[in-house]
């Protein structure tokens, strides 16, 4: 196969994103953007090997020295490797990247290992080369989920929101986002499958019990409130209960494109661009925050499926 073009970045696309994988079994995704420092990348989420990544960043033309972060939604095991742990440290290859960790996850990842010297721990706001970083924590599981707006610089309102494994829409979710160039959401299962899958019970709920993850249809209705100026991105399609035709006709005939993730196949570099016009109006609150933000615990599993 030959090795796709680095994207190449301008005034009207200052950034690119490439979801090298998405699901169950291991999130990982590449963001790009331009900088005073040249062109620069994060990684958002290490949910697959070190190797396995070091692979599929080789493959998107993607040099491991213009990583300076790993930035993580969670530390659920699709979403943060162990190996990473002591590979951080050791230096993978030319990778010389600073672990980015919610403060609320800092236990729990000095529960898996001892955390890298290179780790910093983020509250809500974090800036790194090229780009302004907006964290707001959501519900999922007991310790909740980081969602981000990258706001990058010198492109006028080119901006990326991302939002993995939220348990449910709430209005902090749509304000924080709202109006971003590219928006990439889970869209994790069509209700139907799940119902009709053989999962047990209480796994059903959990996913489906608003601090696990949000439906196709869900899913489509935070999008239209969030209003993305040019792509959605649908990420962690489960395979057990969802297909790609299923999550895309959530969005049919809406103004955007939408790019479809893959557990096996990384996307192509997805441009965020600058966007044109006045920002659109937010939408009326659906006051979901009255609800309490983290759900009752349900029965502890590392992967979410
Ligand atoms: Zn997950």
């Amino acid at each position: 196969m030959p090795t796709p073009a680095f994207p190449t970045l301008t005034d009207a696309t200052p950034a690119a994103l490439c979801v090298l994988a998405s699901g169950s079994s291991g999130n990982c995704s590449v963001l790009l953007r331009r900088s005073e420092r040249g062109v620069r990348g994060t990684l958002i989420d290490a949910g697959l090997s070190p190797r396995r990544t070091r692979r599929l960043l080789a493959q998107r033309g993607t040099p491991l020295r213009s990583i300076d972060e790993i930035l993580l939604t969670h530390l659920d095991s699709d979403h943060f490797h162990a190996g990473w742990m002591r590979e951080l440290d050791r230096g993978v290859g030319d990778l010389r990247a600073t672990l980015l960790v919610h403060e609320r996850h800092a236990k729990r990842l000095a529960s898996i290992a001892t955390p890298p010297q290179r780790t910093e721990y983020f509250d809500d706001t974090i800036h790194i080369s090229g780009a302004r970083v907006d964290a707001a924590l959501l519900s999922h599981d007991q310790l909740g989920v980081a969602a981000f707006r990258f706001d990058f610089d010198g492109g006028e309102n080119a901006s990326l929101g991302f939002a993995t494994d939220v348990g449910r829409p709430t209005d902090e979710l749509v304000t924080r986002l709202h109006g971003v160039s590219t928006l990439a959401i889970e869209s994790n299962y069509c209700p139907v499958l799940q119902r009709e899958s053989p999962r047990p019970g209480f796994l059903k709920a959990r996913i489906m019990g608003g601090s696990g993850h949000l439906s196709n249809e869900q899913c489509a209705r935070t999008v239209k409130r969030i209003v993305p100026r040019e792509r959605v991105v649908l990420l962690h399609l489960s395979r057990q209960c969802n297909t790609p035709e299923r999550a895309s006709a959530a969005h049919l005939g809406e103004h955007y494109e939408t790019t479809v993730t893959d557990q096996h196949r990384s996307t192509g570099w997805i441009p965020i661009s600058a966007a044109l016009g006045a920002a659109p109006p937010l939408p009326a609150p659906l006051m979901l925050e009255t609800l309490p933000l983290f759900g009752e615990r349900q029965r502890s599993d590392r992967s979410c499926r």
